[in-house]
């Protein structure tokens, strides 16, 4: 695995971090995290805000980038994903309230006490009664996204619930005092974990970063700087010995190890009799041309399939039979997403 940086802190893709990591972190990192999309809306406008013009502001709910309508979808996603927990995001999961709590609850009905929730908000919505529903419905982590003042009061708040509470902010290059001044905050009134997110460029704010100065490091999505700053304040966090939980997660790691391992896990979940799994992508094989007896005999005994107008079977066995053929690769979302034919 690759170490990236540094003197006194090792990261490597997964991250880097001083104490322990958050128990949503850890299950994210092994693809077992689904990430539902409760609503589009939020009371916040932030310059930064990554969710997509096609989501903002708009009461949609997603799994894992699927929409989804119904409590079925839902289960029957996480359920293909292998997930053993989920976070709640959005847009701001507590502008639907009721509909968040019936969501943590059917999940616990559902997966059981185990399965493990986080949520995401920036805290304007959150008072002692929210708490408590909160709690009481089964909710394990809060992460609370800090805009503004009121994101400390309900920071307070929540610390005297028995859940787990943290920050989880991203990494805007040029606010190393702030990120200071909002770490020592944290300290002291007692927050367990600090997320740090690598700044990201998406389709919902390219154009704001952008016109902000901001640029994308090479090859990539994420923002130039935000790595090393976020490199610095982990090791000031360590010269200082505080006794705080901080992580930093890159922007890499998302792409090639929590997407693609809880892609693998879809495939294998949901592998068809004619598909390859490998690297989170599902494969077969298109026959374009094969004598017609072969073909038949093939679909009566199970071996191909007619689906679209496609006569489809395994690579193995279209390899086998001499037939052309084109393998098709695709991501293992139902239905299937072709990304290449080859
Ligand atoms: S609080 Fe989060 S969802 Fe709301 S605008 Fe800011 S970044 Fe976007």
């Amino acid at each position: 695995m690759a170490v990236v940086s540094a003197e006194s802190v090792s990261c490597s893709d997964l991250g880097c971090w001083v104490g322990q990591l958050p128990r949503g972190c850890e299950l994210c990192i092994k693809g077992l995290k689904s990430v539902i999309f409760v609503t589009g809306i939020c009371s916040e406008n932030c310059f930064y805000c990554p969710v997509s013009p096609a989501r903002r502001g708009r009461d949609l709910m997603y799994v894992n980038d699927c929409p989804v309508s119904s409590r079925k979808d839902i289960i029957c996603e996480l359920i293909a994903s292998g997930s053993t927990g989920v976070g709640l995001t959005g847009g701001d999961p507590l502008v639907r309230l009721d509909r968040t709590l019936s969501i943590i609850r059917m999940l616990k009905d559902f997966f059981g006490s185990e399965f493990h929730i986080h949520l995401y908000t920036t805290g304007l919505l959150i008072n002692n009664g929210v708490l408590s529903k909160l709690v009481r419905v089964g909710l394990n982590e809060l992460r609370i996204h800090v805009v503004a003042e009121y994101s400390w009061h309900a920071l307070e708040a929540a610390l005297k619930h028995p859940i787990s509470v943290g920050i989880e902010n991203p990494i805007l290059p040029g606010t190393l005092e702030d990120m200071k001044k909002l770490i020592l905050r944290a300290h002291d009134i007692g927050v367990e974990f600090i997320n740090l997110n690598e700044l990201e460029f998406s389709e919902g704010n390219y154009l704001s970063l952008r016109l902000r100065g901001f640029r994308t490091k090479s090859g990539g999505v994420a923002a130039e700087g935000s790595e090393e700053l976020a490199i610095e304040i982990l090791e000031w966090v360590k010269d200082l010995n505080l006794d705080i939980n901080v992580h930093y997660c890159p922007s890499v790691f998302k792409d090639r190890y929590q997407y693609i391992r809880r892609m693998q896990r879809r495939a294998l979940n949901t592998k068809l009799i004619y598909e390859e799994v490998s690297d989170g992508l599902v494969r077969w094989a298109s026959i374009s041309s094969c004598p017609e007896s072969v073909v038949d005999k093939l679909i009566r005994s199970d071996q191909a399939f007619v689906i679209d107008g496609e006569v489809v079977t395994s690579i193995r066995v279209a390899k086998k039979l001499g037939c052309d053929f084109q393998v098709v690769e695709a991501l293992p979302l139902t239905p299937r997403k072709i990304l290449n034919r080859l």
